[in-house]
């Protein structure tokens, strides 16, 4: 057994085990693993930090010009620093496209300024422990935002999982949640979570404690292989290499 009832999930963990338990199985076991590229990861968290940045220090009603200005002012600043090198692209379409959705958010929701950014969660429901962080949160308009800054165009299973823990999490704190939204920047795309229930969540968890029961953590090969850092062992395991 590797996990006990106290083990905190998060999205990115049950997204693990469904997109491979053995993968998640290594992470649990601290096996070694190898570096892969992380320049997509870093211009995330980049473009993240910019955003956090910049409601830090925006006013509550400003101009479109203001947060044109001050987003641009912040990325621009944090991209350099960063180092990131052939990824200007991506740092344009994420600048525009934050830009514009903030644009219009000016425009149509009751409050510009989110309640909470990157904000750490933790809660128990129903006796399992969900642990999120929260990139954005408006009261007013009871919405979540969660930005993509990758390949994302469409809402998937591994989504309606973030979605959930986080509105489940939201909620516990006695906030009113109606709305998550996926913001894909690189494509500038508004992604509305569909109606998904905590059950949905609950029965993910409790298929992770079955499988921990059961030590059944096969392999699941898929196109993300190629960005696992336990590749190689995963390859080489049960191949005797001197016969
Ligand atoms: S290489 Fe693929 S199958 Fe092997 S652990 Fe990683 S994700 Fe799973």
């Amino acid at each position: 057994m590797i996990i006990t009832r106290e083990h905190f999930f998060s999205p990115s963990q049950i997204n693990t085990v469904e997109n491979c338990p053995y993968q998640w199985k290594s992470d649990r076991l601290h096996h070694p693993r190898i570096t892969t590229d992380m320049k997509y990861a870093n211009a995330g968290s980049v473009v993240h930090q910019s955003i956090a940045e910049f409601y830090k220090v925006i006013d509550q009603e400003p101009t479109k010009g203001t947060i044109k200005g001050t987003f641009k002012l912040i990325l621009d600043r944090n991209w350099k620093a960063s180092g990131l090198k052939g990824l200007d692209s991506r740092r344009d379409k994420s600048m525009s496209n934050f830009i514009k959705f903030e644009c219009k958010r000016l425009d149509t929701w009751k409050q510009y300024k989110p309640t909470f950014v990157e904000q750490r969660m933790k809660v128990m429901i129903n006796g399992i422990n969900y642990h999120t962080i929260v990139d954005a949160y408006w009261e007013k308009d009871a919405t979540i935002v969660d930005w993509k800054t990758g390949n994302l165009n469409s809402i998937g299973v591994s989504e309606r999982i973030q979605g959930q823990v986080m509105k489940m999490v939201v909620e516990a704190y006695k906030k009113p949640v109606e709305r998550v939204m996926f913001i894909a920047l690189k494509i500038g795309l508004d992604l509305t979570m569909p109606a998904t229930t905590y059950g949905f969540v609950e029965a993910k968890v409790k298929s992770i404690f079955e499988r921990d029961r059961l030590n059944d953590f096969p392999k699941k090969r898929t196109s993300l292989c190629s960005w696992c850092g336990y590749s190689i062992r995963c390859a080489m395991e049960k191949r005797c290499l001197w016969m």
